[in-house]
C-alpha cells in the first residue's frame, strides 16, 4: 500500500489544505489528493479548504470541491497540509491543523522545519506535486489527478525553466502526459494568457521599476492606488516578478506589493548567486533559495534599504 493510503486509512474526517494565497502547486496538490482519496475511500468525509482560488486554476476543480470558508462543525481526525512552509502560512486553517489528532505535511520548502506529526519534506524536489507523485502509485493516477499534478509541477518550475527542474521532474511530467491530458492548452491558459488589466499592470510596474546596485538589483512597487486604478486583484500581479528577474544584468528582483498603510508583501527572486530564502527568513518569511517572500512594515525607502543591505552582504 502506498504512503498516502497508509496515513488516510485510519481517519474518518479528513481536511486537505495548504498555504494562504494558494498557488498552482498548492492547489494542484490539494485537488490531486482529494480526487485520489475520494476515489479509494468514498465513505470518508473529506474536505478541501483553501483561501480563494485564482480563476485561472478553477478548471482543475470543475465540481467545486474547494471550500473557502471554515465551518464551525468541522472536527477533523486528520489534517493534510500541502506546500505550506510553516504553520503560520496556513492562515485560517491553522486552527483546524492544531485541533486535529493527526497531521501530515507534504512540502518542498527548504525553510520547512517539519511542523506536522508526519512530515514528507524534500527541499530538492521542484514542487509539492513532485513529492506527492512519489507517494502514490502511478497506476492509481487518472487523467484528472494527472492534470492537477502536472499543473503544480509546471507552476513551480516556471513551466520547466527554473533550475529546480531535474531529470526526475521531467520524467514525472512525462508519465503524467501519458495519462492523456491537454497540457499544451492548460499551460497557455494558466501561464501565458493575460487579461487586458494584467497586461496594463505589468506594463505600468515595469515602467516604474528602478535599478539599484549597478543594475544587479531591480525593484518595483505595486501600490494600492495602482490596484484600484486598474481594478486589479492580487492574482493580476502574477508573473510580474518573473519579468523583472529576466532583466539583463539583474541578479535579484524585488517586488513590493502594498497591502496596507506602510505595509508591504515582499517578493524576491534571484538568478544565480543570492540566497533570497536566507534574507526572507531573516525578516520572518521564507521560501526557496531563488524565490522567497515576507511581510515588512515601513516606507518603501526603508524596506528596500533593509533588503539591499542583505543582498550586498551576499554578493
Ligand atoms: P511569492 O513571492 O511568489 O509570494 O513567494 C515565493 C516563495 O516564497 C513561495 O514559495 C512562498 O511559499 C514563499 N513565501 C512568500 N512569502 C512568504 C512568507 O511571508 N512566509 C514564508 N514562510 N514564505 C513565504
Ligand atoms: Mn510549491
Amino acid at each position: 500500500m502506498d504512503e498516502l493510503k497508509n496515513i488516510a486509512e485510519k481517519a474518518k474526517d479528513i481536511i486537505i489544505t495548504g498555504h494562504m494565497r494558494p498557488d498552482g502547486d498548492c492547489i494542484g496538490a490539494c485537488i490531486a489528493v482529494y480526487s485520489y482519496l475520494h476515489k479509494f475511500y468514498p465513505d470518508k468525509n473529506i474536505k478541501v479548504y483553501l483561501e480563494n482560488v485564482p480563476e485561472r486554476f478553477s478548471f482543475l476543480d470543475p465540481d467545486r470541491q474547494i471550500i473557502s470558508n471554515i465551518l464551525p462543525e468541522w472536527q477533523p481526525d486528520l489534517v493534510m497540509v500541502f506546500d505550506s512552509s510553516s504553520a503560520a502560512m496556513l492562515g485560517e486553517a491553522v486552527k483546524l491543523f492544531r485541533s486535529a489528532k493527526d497531521s501530515v505535511c507534504i512540502d518542498h520548502h527548504i525553510s520547512n522545519k517539519g511542523y506536522a506529526k508526519i512530515n514528507f519534506i524534500d527541499g530538492t524536489a521542484s514542487s509539492t506535486c513532485e513529492i506527492l507523485y512519489g507517494l502514490i502509485s502511478d497506476t492509481d493516477i487518472d487523467s484528472k489527478m494527472a492534470e492537477a499534478l502536472y499543473m503544480g509541477i509546471a507552476f513551480d518550475t516556471g513551466v520547466f525553466r527554473y533550475s529546480n527542474t531535474s531529470r526526475k521532474t521531467m520524467e514525472i511530467a512525462g508519465k503524467l502526459i501519458e495519462k492523456g491530458i491537454p497540457f499544451w492548452d492548460n499551460i497557455d491558459k494558466c501561464f501565458y494568457q493575460r487579461t487586458y488589466i494584467q497586461a496594463q499592470l505589468l506594463g505600468r510596474t515595469l515602467l516604474t521599476s528602478m535599478l539599484l546596485m549597478d543594475g544587479k538589483c531591480i525593484f518595483a512597487v505595486i501600490t494600492r492606488r495602482m490596484m484600484e486604478f486598474y481594478g486589479a486583484s492580487i492574482e493580476d500581479t502574477v508573473g510580474i516578478i518573473d519579468q523583472l528577474r529576466v532583466t539583463k544584468g539583474v541578479e535579484v528582483a524585488i517586488l513590493l506589493h502594498e497591502t496596507g498603510k506602510q505595509e508591504y508583501k515582499v517578493s524576491m527572486r534571484s538568478n544565480k548567486y543570492v540566497d533570497v530564502n536566507k534574507i526572507a527568513t531573516y525578516f520572518g518569511g521564507g521560501g526557496h533559495k531563488k524565490a522567497a517572500g515576507f511581510m515588512m512594515g515601513g516606507s518603501v525607502h526603508d524596506v528596500v534599504n533593509n533588503i539591499t543591505e542583505h543582498i550586498e552582504a551576499q554578493l
